[in-house]
């Protein structure tokens, strides 16, 4: 028996090595240019070694990302969300970047942005219905294994009056948008292009 449990991982070690291996060969191919490389071969290295530029994503026909999709709302492992900035909130990758950015963008203009949730497991959306009801009902909570936060795509943010005011007319730019009335605090990923 242990055996066996033995052999399967050693199995399971394989797999993750190939599907390293695979994840090293994506990436482009570094030093293609020598010295005399041309600009644009210069450039284009450089921009395929920024750390989000070779991330390639697509989102399905209802708009959520096919790499989450497959693993289900609220239901993505901590590996394939990423923090925003610093904090403890994490979100699917690029909305975790767009709204660290519009953070810190905000912050410039003398604009605090706080963060109050982000990604939330079934487990606490169905928490959150029996704490708060549905929003059907007059609630404020998502049919478990619905809400936008179980995709990752999408945040509650703590905002002032004048905070709110500048994501009203700012959040879009980076992709976020305030699409449930009654919650002005809650703000979904949408980007127009992805
Ligand atoms: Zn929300």
């Amino acid at each position: 028996m242990s055996s066996r449990i033995a052999d399967i991982q050693s199995r399971m070690i394989a797999l993750q090595t190939q599907q390293t291996g695979r994840n090293v060969q994506a990436q482009p191919a570094k030093a293609a240019s020598g010295p005399g490389g041309d600009f644009a071969d210069y450039l284009k290295d450089a921009v395929n070694a920024a750390p989000t530029a070779n991330k390639s994503y697509s989102l399905n026909s209802k708009g959520i990302p096919t790499d989450l999709a497959a693993y289900g709302n609220g239901r993505i492992p901590a590996s394939a969300l990423e923090p925003v900035g610093n904090t403890r909130h994490k979100l699917w990758a690029p909305a975790a970047q767009s709204l660290n950015q519009m953070i810190g963008d905000a912050k410039k203009d003398g604009v605090h942005i706080g963060i109050t949730d982000s990604y939330r497991p079934y487990a606490e959306q169905v928490d959150l219905a029996r704490r708060k009801g549905l929003y059907s009902q007059g609630g404020l909570a998502a049919k478990p294994g619905t809400s936008e936060h179980g995709w990752g795509m999408a945040t509650d943010l703590d905002l002032n009056a004048k905070a709110l005011s500048w994501m009203k007319q700012n959040g879009e730019k980076y992709g976020f948008v305030m699409n449930v009335p009654r919650e002005n605090w809650h703000w979904a990923y949408k980007p127009k292009s992805v």
